[in-house]
Protein backbone atom coordinates (compact mmCIF):
# COMPACT_ATOMS: atom_id res chain seq x y z
CA UNK A 1 0.00 0.00 0.00
CA UNK A 2 1.22 3.42 -0.64
CA UNK A 3 1.56 5.98 1.97
CA UNK A 4 -1.37 7.69 2.63
CA UNK A 5 -0.05 9.82 5.90
CA UNK A 6 3.52 10.99 6.35
CA UNK A 7 3.76 11.93 9.76
CA UNK A 8 8.00 11.58 9.75
CA UNK A 9 8.96 15.08 8.89
CA UNK A 10 11.69 15.23 11.44
CA UNK A 11 13.54 12.52 9.43
CA UNK A 12 13.13 14.61 6.77
CA UNK A 13 10.24 16.76 5.52
CA UNK A 14 8.85 16.55 2.09
CA UNK A 15 10.49 19.00 -1.03
CA UNK A 16 8.65 22.29 -0.79
CA UNK A 17 7.93 23.45 -4.17
CA UNK A 18 10.12 26.41 -4.12
CA UNK A 19 12.72 24.54 -3.35
CA UNK A 20 12.29 22.48 -6.13
CA UNK A 21 12.02 24.83 -8.71
CA UNK A 22 15.16 26.52 -7.57
CA UNK A 23 17.21 23.33 -7.79
CA UNK A 24 15.99 22.65 -11.65
CA UNK A 25 17.12 25.83 -12.03
CA UNK A 26 20.66 25.47 -10.35
CA UNK A 27 21.18 22.24 -12.28
CA UNK A 28 21.23 24.09 -16.02
CA UNK A 29 24.21 26.36 -14.40
CA UNK A 30 26.90 24.59 -15.76
CA UNK A 31 29.95 27.04 -13.67
CA UNK A 32 32.02 26.16 -10.88
CA UNK A 33 31.39 28.90 -8.71
CA UNK A 34 35.08 29.16 -8.60
CA UNK A 35 35.59 30.29 -11.81
CA UNK A 36 35.95 33.84 -12.89
CA UNK A 37 33.94 33.38 -16.25
CA UNK A 38 30.29 34.24 -16.60
CA UNK A 39 29.27 30.57 -16.35
CA UNK A 40 31.33 30.52 -13.12
CA UNK A 41 29.82 33.73 -11.85
CA UNK A 42 26.36 32.46 -12.33
CA UNK A 43 26.69 29.57 -10.24
CA UNK A 44 28.50 31.79 -7.45
CA UNK A 45 25.48 34.16 -7.54
CA UNK A 46 23.17 31.11 -6.97
CA UNK A 47 25.19 30.39 -4.07
CA UNK A 48 25.71 33.76 -2.37
CA UNK A 49 21.40 34.40 -3.03
CA UNK A 50 21.01 31.36 -1.04
CA UNK A 51 23.67 31.79 1.54
CA UNK A 52 21.70 35.34 1.92
CA UNK A 53 17.94 33.54 2.47
CA UNK A 54 19.84 31.17 4.90
CA UNK A 55 21.10 34.25 7.00
CA UNK A 56 17.93 35.76 6.74
CA UNK A 57 16.60 32.75 8.36
CA UNK A 58 18.16 33.24 11.28
CA UNK A 59 18.96 36.93 11.57
CA UNK A 60 22.79 36.29 10.75
CA UNK A 61 25.08 38.12 7.93
CA UNK A 62 26.01 36.20 5.06
CA UNK A 63 29.54 36.11 5.49
CA UNK A 64 28.63 33.68 8.62
CA UNK A 65 27.42 31.04 6.80
CA UNK A 66 29.46 27.98 6.18
CA UNK A 67 27.58 25.34 4.06
CA UNK A 68 27.89 22.22 4.98
CA UNK A 69 26.73 18.55 3.74
CA UNK A 70 24.22 18.49 6.28
CA UNK A 71 23.58 18.97 10.35
CA UNK A 72 25.70 16.06 10.89
CA UNK A 73 28.74 17.86 9.41
CA UNK A 74 27.87 21.35 10.60
CA UNK A 75 27.93 19.95 14.43
CA UNK A 76 31.04 17.83 13.87
CA UNK A 77 32.45 21.12 12.52
CA UNK A 78 31.59 22.91 15.38
CA UNK A 79 32.99 20.49 18.11
CA UNK A 80 35.84 19.59 16.61
CA UNK A 81 36.99 22.87 14.80
CA UNK A 82 36.28 25.09 18.04
CA UNK A 83 39.75 24.64 20.14
CA UNK A 84 37.91 24.76 23.65
CA UNK A 85 39.64 23.54 26.38
CA UNK A 86 36.60 21.66 27.56
CA UNK A 87 33.50 20.66 26.25
CA UNK A 88 30.15 19.99 27.68
CA UNK A 89 26.61 18.57 25.74
CA UNK A 90 23.55 17.94 27.21
CA UNK A 91 22.52 14.91 27.92
CA UNK A 92 19.90 15.22 25.13
CA UNK A 93 21.81 16.26 22.11
CA UNK A 94 21.61 14.20 18.59
CA UNK A 95 23.85 11.41 18.34
CA UNK A 96 26.23 14.03 15.60
CA UNK A 97 27.15 16.40 18.78
CA UNK A 98 27.79 13.03 20.92
CA UNK A 99 29.75 11.26 19.03
CA UNK A 100 32.06 14.14 17.31
CA UNK A 101 32.94 14.75 21.10
CA UNK A 102 33.24 11.28 23.10
CA UNK A 103 34.83 12.94 26.14
CA UNK A 104 32.70 15.66 26.51
CA UNK A 105 30.68 16.36 30.19
CA UNK A 106 26.92 15.71 29.92
CA UNK A 107 24.78 17.70 31.23
CA UNK A 108 21.46 16.93 32.56
CA UNK A 109 18.03 17.26 31.69
CA UNK A 110 14.88 17.39 34.48
CA UNK A 111 11.76 14.95 33.95
CA UNK A 112 10.13 17.66 31.14
CA UNK A 113 13.18 17.10 29.09
CA UNK A 114 15.08 20.54 30.17
CA UNK A 115 18.72 21.30 30.39
CA UNK A 116 19.35 21.39 34.09
CA UNK A 117 20.64 24.89 34.36
CA UNK A 118 22.10 24.01 38.08
CA UNK A 119 24.64 21.67 36.71
CA UNK A 120 25.27 23.60 33.71
CA UNK A 121 26.80 26.19 35.90
CA UNK A 122 28.15 23.51 38.13
CA UNK A 123 29.89 21.80 35.46
CA UNK A 124 31.21 25.05 34.13
CA UNK A 125 32.76 26.13 37.01
CA UNK A 126 34.81 23.36 37.33
CA UNK A 127 36.06 23.07 33.54
CA UNK A 128 38.97 24.61 32.13
CA UNK A 129 38.81 27.74 30.22
CA UNK A 130 37.34 28.46 27.51
CA UNK A 131 34.84 25.73 27.27
CA UNK A 132 32.65 25.18 24.73
CA UNK A 133 28.95 23.87 25.47
CA UNK A 134 26.61 22.57 23.00
CA UNK A 135 22.48 22.55 23.45
CA UNK A 136 20.37 21.93 20.73
CA UNK A 137 17.57 24.57 20.79
CA UNK A 138 14.85 21.71 19.93
CA UNK A 139 14.77 17.85 20.55
CA UNK A 140 14.82 15.55 17.69
CA UNK A 141 12.46 13.21 19.30
CA UNK A 142 10.69 15.11 21.96
CA UNK A 143 9.85 18.80 20.34
CA UNK A 144 11.54 20.20 23.70
CA UNK A 145 12.33 23.49 23.19
CA UNK A 146 15.50 24.57 25.11
CA UNK A 147 15.97 27.58 27.30
CA UNK A 148 18.67 28.64 25.04
CA UNK A 149 18.93 32.30 25.58
CA UNK A 150 19.95 31.54 29.70
CA UNK A 151 22.28 28.83 28.79
CA UNK A 152 24.37 30.99 26.30
CA UNK A 153 23.89 33.77 29.75
CA UNK A 154 25.46 31.05 31.82
CA UNK A 155 27.81 30.18 29.22
CA UNK A 156 28.96 33.64 28.86
CA UNK A 157 29.57 34.34 32.26
CA UNK A 158 32.33 31.75 32.59
CA UNK A 159 33.96 32.60 29.05
CA UNK A 160 32.46 29.79 27.45
CA UNK A 161 31.25 29.69 23.47
CA UNK A 162 27.91 28.15 22.84
CA UNK A 163 26.99 26.07 20.28
CA UNK A 164 22.86 25.27 19.31
CA UNK A 165 22.16 22.79 17.20
CA UNK A 166 19.36 23.86 15.47
CA UNK A 167 18.19 21.55 13.06
CA UNK A 168 14.89 20.79 14.00
CA UNK A 169 13.95 24.38 15.20
CA UNK A 170 14.73 26.25 12.10
CA UNK A 171 11.78 26.73 10.00
CA UNK A 172 9.29 25.71 12.74
CA UNK A 173 9.87 28.37 14.80
CA UNK A 174 11.48 31.91 15.04
CA UNK A 175 15.49 31.52 15.19
CA UNK A 176 17.20 34.84 15.40
CA UNK A 177 21.23 33.83 16.55
CA UNK A 178 21.86 37.37 18.44
CA UNK A 179 18.49 36.72 20.79
CA UNK A 180 19.43 33.06 21.48
CA UNK A 181 23.37 34.57 22.16
CA UNK A 182 25.23 31.80 20.27
CA UNK A 183 28.60 31.55 18.58
CA UNK A 184 27.57 28.59 16.63
CA UNK A 185 24.61 27.37 15.22
CA UNK A 186 23.82 24.04 13.16
CA UNK A 187 20.74 24.24 10.24
CA UNK A 188 20.10 21.24 8.17
CA UNK A 189 18.24 21.82 4.51
CA UNK A 190 16.30 18.61 4.80
CA UNK A 191 14.04 19.29 7.81
CA UNK A 192 12.69 22.51 6.78
CA UNK A 193 11.94 21.27 3.42
CA UNK A 194 14.84 21.64 1.31
CA UNK A 195 17.02 18.55 -0.17
CA UNK A 196 19.12 16.32 1.56
CA UNK A 197 22.47 16.56 1.73
CA UNK A 198 23.16 20.05 2.43
CA UNK A 199 23.40 22.55 6.05
CA UNK A 200 25.28 24.90 7.04
CA UNK A 201 26.99 26.14 10.17
CA UNK A 202 26.52 29.74 11.24
CA UNK A 203 29.62 31.20 12.96
CA UNK A 204 29.79 34.47 14.67
CA UNK A 205 32.61 36.49 15.12
CA UNK A 206 34.00 35.90 18.56
CA UNK A 207 34.56 31.83 16.86
CA UNK A 208 37.73 31.14 15.40
CA UNK A 209 37.20 27.73 13.47
CA UNK A 210 39.58 25.05 12.12
CA UNK A 211 38.20 23.65 8.92
CA UNK A 212 38.08 19.88 9.11
CA UNK A 213 37.98 19.48 5.06
CA UNK A 214 40.85 20.60 3.18
CA UNK A 215 42.56 21.60 0.00
CA UNK A 216 40.41 24.67 -1.15
CA UNK A 217 39.70 28.25 -0.23
CA UNK A 218 35.92 27.59 -0.81
CA UNK A 219 33.92 29.04 1.95
CA UNK A 220 36.43 31.41 3.17
CA UNK A 221 38.70 28.55 4.18
CA UNK A 222 36.49 27.00 6.20
CA UNK A 223 35.50 23.76 4.37
CA UNK A 224 36.78 23.28 1.58
CA UNK A 225 35.22 21.60 -1.48
CA UNK A 226 32.96 23.29 -4.85
CA UNK A 227 30.30 23.63 -3.62
CA UNK A 228 26.85 21.66 -4.20
CA UNK A 229 25.31 24.86 -6.34
CA UNK A 230 22.17 23.02 -6.85
CA UNK A 231 21.22 21.59 -2.52
CA UNK A 232 21.96 24.84 -2.02
CA UNK A 233 19.65 26.82 -4.16
CA UNK A 234 17.05 24.74 -2.47
CA UNK A 235 18.17 25.07 0.96
CA UNK A 236 18.02 29.02 0.18
CA UNK A 237 14.69 28.65 -1.61
CA UNK A 238 13.11 26.12 1.44
CA UNK A 239 14.50 28.54 3.96
CA UNK A 240 12.69 31.80 2.54
CA UNK A 241 9.53 29.65 2.06
CA UNK A 242 10.04 28.34 5.81
CA UNK A 243 10.49 31.79 7.12
CA UNK A 244 7.38 32.99 5.30
CA UNK A 245 5.18 29.88 6.31
CA UNK A 246 6.65 30.15 10.07
CA UNK A 247 3.00 31.59 10.99
CA UNK A 248 1.07 28.17 9.54
CA UNK A 249 2.43 26.67 12.97
CA UNK A 250 -0.02 27.78 14.80
CA UNK A 251 -2.13 25.39 12.75
CA UNK A 252 0.16 22.86 13.05
CA UNK A 253 -0.09 23.32 16.45
CA UNK A 254 -3.55 22.72 16.47
CA UNK A 255 -3.56 19.75 14.62
CA UNK A 256 -0.69 18.51 17.32
CA UNK A 257 -2.18 18.71 19.70
CA UNK A 258 -5.91 17.37 18.29
CA UNK A 259 -4.14 14.37 17.67
CA UNK A 260 -2.99 13.90 21.31
CA UNK A 261 -6.18 14.91 22.71
CA UNK A 262 -8.07 11.85 20.67
CA UNK A 263 -4.78 9.44 21.41
CA UNK A 264 -5.35 10.23 24.93
CA UNK A 265 -8.67 9.32 24.86
CA UNK A 266 -8.86 6.61 22.72
CA UNK A 267 -6.09 4.67 24.44
CA UNK A 268 -5.74 4.33 27.86
CA UNK A 269 -2.51 5.14 29.39
CA UNK A 270 -0.92 6.77 26.44
CA UNK A 271 2.02 8.86 27.39
CA UNK A 272 3.04 11.80 25.81
CA UNK A 273 6.73 12.82 26.60
CA UNK A 274 7.69 16.71 27.26
CA UNK A 275 4.36 17.82 27.21
CA UNK A 276 5.18 20.03 30.25
CA UNK A 277 7.61 21.88 28.59
CA UNK A 278 7.26 24.53 25.33
CA UNK A 279 7.34 21.99 22.34
CA UNK A 280 8.14 22.86 18.80
CA UNK A 281 4.45 22.76 17.31
CA UNK A 282 4.88 19.88 15.12
CA UNK A 283 6.08 16.80 17.11
CA UNK A 284 4.64 14.40 19.63
CA UNK A 285 6.41 11.63 21.21
CA UNK A 286 3.74 8.99 22.58
CA UNK A 287 3.78 5.38 24.26
CA UNK A 288 1.27 3.00 23.55
CA UNK A 289 1.00 0.41 27.03
CA UNK A 290 1.96 -2.86 25.93
CA UNK A 291 2.89 -3.00 22.09
CA UNK A 292 6.72 -2.15 21.19
CA UNK A 293 7.47 0.82 19.14
CA UNK A 294 9.03 -1.16 16.24
CA UNK A 295 5.55 -2.94 16.37
CA UNK A 296 3.52 0.44 16.01
CA UNK A 297 5.73 1.89 13.22
CA UNK A 298 5.33 -1.70 11.16
CA UNK A 299 1.58 -1.66 11.80
CA UNK A 300 0.88 2.01 11.18
CA UNK A 301 3.36 1.34 8.00
CA UNK A 302 0.65 -1.65 6.47
CA UNK A 303 -2.00 0.87 7.66
CA UNK A 304 -0.42 3.68 5.22
CA UNK A 305 1.39 5.88 8.14
CA UNK A 306 4.77 6.56 8.38
CA UNK A 307 6.26 7.59 11.51
CA UNK A 308 9.03 6.83 13.69
CA UNK A 309 10.20 4.66 17.28
CA UNK A 310 10.68 7.11 19.35
CA UNK A 311 14.62 6.15 19.05
CA UNK A 312 15.03 5.14 15.22
CA UNK A 313 18.53 5.80 14.28
CA UNK A 314 20.21 6.51 11.08
CA UNK A 315 20.55 2.76 10.17
CA UNK A 316 16.53 2.28 10.63
CA UNK A 317 17.22 -0.16 14.23
CA UNK A 318 15.19 1.08 16.94
CA UNK A 319 17.41 1.16 20.29
CA UNK A 320 17.09 2.64 23.52
CA UNK A 321 16.30 6.02 23.29
CA UNK A 322 19.24 8.28 25.34
CA UNK A 323 16.47 11.42 25.03
CA UNK A 324 13.59 9.69 27.16
CA UNK A 325 16.43 7.94 29.42
CA UNK A 326 17.59 11.14 30.36
CA UNK A 327 14.27 12.75 31.35
CA UNK A 328 14.23 9.50 33.80
CA UNK A 329 11.67 7.58 31.72
CA UNK A 330 12.14 3.59 31.97
CA UNK A 331 13.32 1.80 29.56
CA UNK A 332 10.30 -0.57 29.35
CA UNK A 333 7.80 2.61 28.56
CA UNK A 334 10.78 3.98 26.61
CA UNK A 335 10.31 0.92 24.09
CA UNK A 336 6.87 1.88 23.29
CA UNK A 337 7.74 5.59 22.25
CA UNK A 338 6.62 6.42 18.65
CA UNK A 339 7.49 9.79 17.43
CA UNK A 340 4.96 11.73 14.89
CA UNK A 341 6.16 14.69 13.14
CA UNK A 342 3.99 17.34 11.27
CA UNK A 343 4.95 18.97 7.96
CA UNK A 344 3.89 21.86 5.91
CA UNK A 345 2.30 19.70 4.52
CA UNK A 346 0.14 17.95 6.78
CA UNK A 347 -3.63 18.02 6.96
CA UNK A 348 -6.44 17.00 9.32
CA UNK A 349 -6.93 13.91 6.41
CA UNK A 350 -3.49 12.59 7.56
CA UNK A 351 -4.30 12.99 11.66
CA UNK A 352 -7.43 10.73 10.90
CA UNK A 353 -5.31 8.47 9.13
CA UNK A 354 -3.17 8.39 12.35
CA UNK A 355 -5.45 8.48 14.75
CA UNK A 356 -8.46 5.72 13.22
CA UNK A 357 -5.17 3.17 12.59
CA UNK A 358 -3.32 3.86 15.68
CA UNK A 359 -6.35 3.34 17.64
CA UNK A 360 -7.44 -0.21 15.43
CA UNK A 361 -3.85 -0.88 16.53
CA UNK A 362 -4.54 -0.66 20.41
CA UNK A 363 -7.89 -2.08 19.79
CA UNK A 364 -6.49 -5.28 18.17
CA UNK A 365 -3.49 -5.26 20.94
CA UNK A 366 -6.28 -5.58 23.44
CA UNK A 367 -7.22 -8.59 21.86
CA UNK A 368 -4.96 -10.18 21.61
CA UNK A 369 -3.66 -9.85 25.06
CA UNK A 370 -7.10 -11.23 26.11
CA UNK A 371 -6.82 -14.01 23.99
CA UNK A 372 -3.03 -14.53 25.04
CA UNK A 373 -4.76 -14.17 28.66
CA UNK A 374 -7.91 -16.88 27.69
CA UNK A 375 -5.90 -19.08 26.36
CA UNK A 376 -4.25 -21.84 28.03
CA UNK A 377 -0.36 -22.04 27.10
CA UNK A 378 0.52 -24.26 24.07
N1 LIG B 1 20.76 17.40 14.63
C1 LIG B 1 19.49 17.04 14.86
C2 LIG B 1 18.79 17.56 16.08
C3 LIG B 1 18.83 16.18 13.99
O1 LIG B 1 17.58 15.80 14.25
C4 LIG B 1 19.53 15.69 12.86
C5 LIG B 1 18.88 14.74 11.93
O2 LIG B 1 18.03 13.98 12.29
C6 LIG B 1 20.85 16.12 12.65
C7 LIG B 1 21.42 16.97 13.55
C8 LIG B 1 21.63 15.65 11.46
O3 LIG B 1 21.29 16.37 10.31
P1 LIG B 1 21.59 15.76 8.85
O4 LIG B 1 20.57 14.69 8.62
O5 LIG B 1 21.42 16.94 7.94
O6 LIG B 1 22.98 15.26 8.87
Amino acid sequence: MSIQAYLDANATAPLRPEARAAMAAALDLTGNPSSVHRFGRLARRCVEDAREQVAILVGARPAQIVFTSGGTEANNLALRGTKGAAILVSAIEHDSVLAAAPGAARVPVTPAGLVDLDALDRLLAGSERPALVSVMLANNETGVVQPISPVAALARARDAWIHCDAVQAAGRMPVAMIELGVDLLTLSAHKLGGPQGVGALVVSDRVELAALLNGGGQERGRRAGTENVAAIAGFGAAAAAALADLDKQGEVGRLRDELEARALAAVPGTIVFGREAVRLANTSCLAMPGLPAETQVMALDLAGVAVSAGAACSSGKVRASHVLAAMGVAPAVAARAIRVSLSWQTTRVDIDRFVEAWTALARRRTARDDIRITLPAA
